[in-house]
């Protein structure tokens, strides 16, 4: 392995943009396929790896779906969230916020009860057993509409699981303004949940502006438009309003043309804080090790830099002061012993 991703693979790290049900990697969907086997998932592992080889955005939604489709009952929820953090432990993520969207299980007949302690119970066991702290962003998938929005919405301010610390939205941007979805985020904001909504992916910088006005954004996901305007890049400097970047999954979904003209660069060299994440890595045929391998070539870093990177994640994360300390700590102390 050369020095720097073995580096990387050995720093702790913090994740703060990677999806619930785009984590399960091909062991994960092979466990659920197992457990519901009347269904379009191949459960035999070469077959499986040639499902999720990445061909293009179309397959990436047949293949989201026919996971989504395994995941029936709370059993299913547990089963991947706390598989999700055993991927996460390999590859030392200390802490993630994991973008969860409620509707999608729920409205497929998972009592919202039921739904909320099956990812408790995960987080719990994935702590005690694991070392890996996982937090919450309950999401509003976009395309699902106003009645998914309220559904989200209640879910989080009425069962408001310990583990949340977010309120979330989603899904295609065209089509779909942040604006109409002011009411449920200044009910989550209110309720005491961060901002964390996605916008400028697939639409352009008027989307992250309306994300900051209308949504009260604190962090943006993606936000790879920002770029095409420097009064807002300049705004999201001056406010720290820290970016959650995806390199792969960007080029994956046609946001970017090639991944050596992603604009991390330029959001960089305009003083915009930066974080590193995957996603929905097994989707795009990534991990968070190999985004932050992405970066360190595109921005030209030593172990130094990319730990200063890492250290983004823990800054701008919705952990608590002692908490943050402690995984600076870890990553410094890791940096300065590192021999490679
Ligand atoms: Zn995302």
């Amino acid at each position: 392995m050369p020095a720097l991703d073995s580096f990387i693979a050995g720093l702790p790290k913090a994740e703060l943009h990677v999806h619930h049900v785009g984590s399960a990697s091909p062991r994960i969907v092979a466990e659920l396929a197992a457990r519901h086997p009347d269904g379009p998932v191949p459960t035999d592992p070469e077959a499986l790896a040639d499902f999720f080889t990445f061909r293009d955005f179309a397959h990436f939604v047949e293949v989201y779906l026919s996971v989504v489709d395994l995941i029936r009952d709370a059993e299913d929820v547990r089963l991947l969230t706390y598989e999700v953090a055993r991927d996460m432990a390999r590859q030392n993520i200390r802490y993630a916020e994991l973008t969860v969207t409620p509707y999608s299980s729920t409205r497929r007949g998972i009592p919202d009860a039921a739904f909320v302690e099956a990812i408790e119970d995960a987080r719990k066991a994935a702590e005690s057993e694991l070392g890996v702290v996982l937090r919450w962003c309950f999401d509003i998938p976009g395309e699902a509409g106003l009645a998914a929005a309220e559904e989200t919405a209640r879910i989080a301010c009425d069962l408001k699981p310990e583990g949340l610390v977010s309120f979330g939205l989603g899904g295609p941007e065209i089509g779909v303004p942040r604006g109409q979805f002011k009411p449920f985020f200044d009910r989550a904001i209110a309720a005491g949940l961060h901002s964390v909504p996605h916008a400028g992916e697939t639409t352009g910088p008027q989307t992250i502006w309306d994300a900051l006005t209308e949504l009260r954004a604190e962090r943006i996901g993606h936000g790879t438009s920002a770029t095409q305007d420097p009064r807002l890049l300049a705004h999201l400097a001056e406010h720290r309003i820290p970016l959650e970047v995806c390199p792969t999954s960007n080029l994956a979904t046609r946001a970017v043309t090639d991944l050596d003209r992603h604009p991390i660069k330029e959001m960089v060299s305009a003083g915009v804080l930066v974080t590193v994440n995957s996603d929905d890595p097994p989707m795009f045929g990534t991990d968070l090790n190999t985004e932050y391998a992405v970066a360190a070539r595109l921005l030209d870093l030593d172990p130094q830099g990319i730990a200063a990177l890492a250290k983004n994640a823990v800054d701008v994360s919705f952990m608590d002061e002692t908490a943050k300390a402690r995984l600076r700590t870890e990553i410094d102390t890791y940096t300065a012993t590192w021999r490679g």
